[in-house]
Order: structure tokens, then sequence, then C-alpha cells
């Protein structure tokens, strides 16, 4: 993990544009080691390789059109992220905590103890990992989607702070437009981040249209039930003029019925949004929707004017609800370590 926050203090007793010139070398020129910042004195240049290296520890599997990196962090913990690369996108998933604390059903990072936030230079040298490697081939990332392990809004503040800095343009320069952000539903931070008068997109896991059967698969429900949680969004919506997406994870038989896409459409009538569905993968102790169950269920959203999108393949990584992304990622563990840096 690079701390990037402790470069100005770094260089504090240094005239301002040495700042810059270290900035754009770890940023632009997409640096691993200091000695490579050229415009940098020698002896400065020790210095940052002694106090601030850029080396990040990874290791990664690769799987057509996915890449999925194990970053290791301090004290033995360790971060997951993936690349989606496809029809010229390359979409970094990052994580925002270690584990999480929400436990929904179907997810399988929920079912890994939270242990702890990350900060905002963690979530961001899963991006510049990712970046360097792109790099090799004259390529960049160009999306960044806040849907690996964790809920970015129970880490506000370094989330916030990460999202400022993929956006800036002496950083990586990532349109806000470009940036979604998921969440399971922290009804009161929804409405904190529509004030902060950013472009960046918002994604809301849904995955059900009642209180009792939202609260089965995601416990979080019991705390902001979906009065809370369509109310931030219809806040949201008023103080932003943007579009909501609502992620539906389609699990069979259980939120995949006639009632269920009925109750959907009257619960999100009039919402400035759009319903991401996406049929589960399965875990063993849930399973993907029949094809039959999920046209019935298309049917009546396209009867009701519901607006819906669902992608098929490499979609059903992309679109993933948070967390299903990294599942595989596990596989890791036997895989060698390599390093970006
Ligand atoms: S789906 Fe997201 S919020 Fe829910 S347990 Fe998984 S990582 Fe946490």
């Amino acid at each position: 993990m690079i701390r990037f926050s402790k470069l100005k203090d770094i260089l504090s007793t240094h005239p301002a544009y040495r700042f810059a010139q270290a900035e754009h070398a770890v940023f632009k020129e997409l640096i691993e080691d200091w000695q490579q910042a050229t415009s940098l004195p020698l002896q400065l240049r020790e210095q940052l390789n002694r106090q601030l290296p850029l080396t990040i520890h990874a290791r990664n599997i690769t799987m057509p059109h996915t890449t999925k990196a194990l970053i290791k962090l301090h004290q033995g913990y360790t971060v997951e992220t993936v690349l989606l690369a496809h029809a010229k996108r390359n979409t970094v998933c990052v994580s925002s905590q270690v584990g999480c604390p929400l436990a929904c059903r179907f997810c399988h990072s929920g079912k890994l103890a939270f242990q702890r936030n990350l900060h905002a230079d963690e979530i961001i040298t899963q991006v510049l990992y990712f970046q360097r490697i792109l790099k090799k081939t004259g390529d960049r990332v160009n999306n960044v989607v806040f849907m690996g392990m964790g809920e970015p809004f129970l880490n506000y503040h370094h989330v916030i702070t990460a999202l400022k800095m993929l956006n800036h343009e002496n950083k990586l320069g990532i349109s806000a437009r470009k940036i979604s952000i998921s969440t399971a539903g922290i009804a009161h931070k929804i409405k904190e981040f529509s004030r902060e008068g950013m472009q960046v997109n918002l994604a809301v896991s849904l995955n059900a249209p009642t209180d009792s059967l939202r609260s089965q698969i995601m416990p979080v429900n019991k705390k902001y039930p979906l009065k809370d949680l369509i109310g931030a969004v219809r806040y949201y919506i008023d103080q932003t003029n943007r579009k909501v997406m609502f992620e539906y994870v389609l699990i069979d038989r259980l939120n995949d019925q006639p009632v269920h896409a009925q109750k959907l459409s009257v619960l999100l009538k009039d919402l400035l949004c759009l319903v991401n569905l996406i049929p589960y993968n399965g875990n063993g102790a849930l399973n993907p929707p029949s094809p039959k169950a999920l046209n019935r269920f298309k049917k009546i959203l396209d009867q009701a004017g519901t607006q819906y999108i669902q992608r098929q393949r490499l979609g059903k990584e992309i679109d993933a609800a948070c967390g299903e992304l990294l599942y595989r990622t596990h596989a890791l563990d036997a895989s060698g370590e390599t390093q970006a840096g």
C-alpha cells in the first residue's frame, strides 16, 4: 500500500513544484520506483524510496476479460480488487473494507468477518495497481466501481477522499461520470452523498420489494427499511437530478416470482431509476432463477413500464452486486505473487 497522503508532509521543506513533479511521476508517468522520477534530485529520490516506497505487493490471477488481484496491506491484511476489460472499457472494481459487516445472504464477501475500513490510500492503490499493468499495453483504467468487498458508506470519509483522488486531474483523472458507488442502503449516507456535489453514479443493492423479504436477504434492511431507503433515494434524485441504478439479484423462488416483479414496479414507480437485473450465480444454498422465471419477471416489468437492463456473460461479472464480484478471487491463495512496482 502506498501512503500518498504522506507525500505533502515529506516534501514540506521543498519548493511547491517538487510536490507537483512527484505527483506527476506517481500518477501520470506511473513510476514504480522513485529512481525513475528523474525530474527530482537524486538525494530526494533516495529519501522518498525510504519513506514512501512505491512497490505494490500483490498476487493476481487472470481469466478471460478479468484479472483479480489480492493486494497486501500492512499488518497482514489483504484486499481484493478486479479489473474487467471489455469493449475498450477497463473497469476496476474496488473494495472499501476488509470483510463486510452486513452479511447479505447471497454475498460471498459478506461471509468474511469485518476486519477494518480501508484508508483512502489503500483504495487508490487498487486502481493504481491496474493502471500500471495497463500502461504496459498502452491502455488505462477508464471506469471504477465501488462494488468490491465492503459497504462504501460505512467507510464514508475515506471513500469520499478516494473519489476525489480518482477524479482529480493531477491524480488519476478519471471522470466522475465513469465512477459508480454501490450501497446496500445506508439511508442517511445516501442523503449526505447527494450533498457532495459529485457527478458520481449511485447504485443501490435492492434485491427485494418488501421489508419482510429484504430483511431476510439483507439484514441491513432492519436498520434502514424500504420507507427510509426509498425516501433517501428520492431525496438524492431531487438534489442531483441523477438517475439511480437499483441492483436486483434474482434468486430462484426467493425473489423472482411474479408478485415480486409487481411489487418492485409499484415500489419504484415515478422514481428516476433503472433496475439492473442480475441472475444469481448460485452458492450451493441459493440457486439461479430458471429462464422461465426470469422471462416472466421481465415481462411484468415491461408491462408496468419499469425500466431495466440485464447483461449477460461479462455483465454477470461487471454487474454483480457488491461483494459478488470478488468471489473467485479466493482461488488466489494458490497462485503466485506478482509485483506491480
Ligand atoms: S453484498 Fe455488499 S454490503 Fe452485502 S455483505 Fe456483500 S459486500 Fe457487504
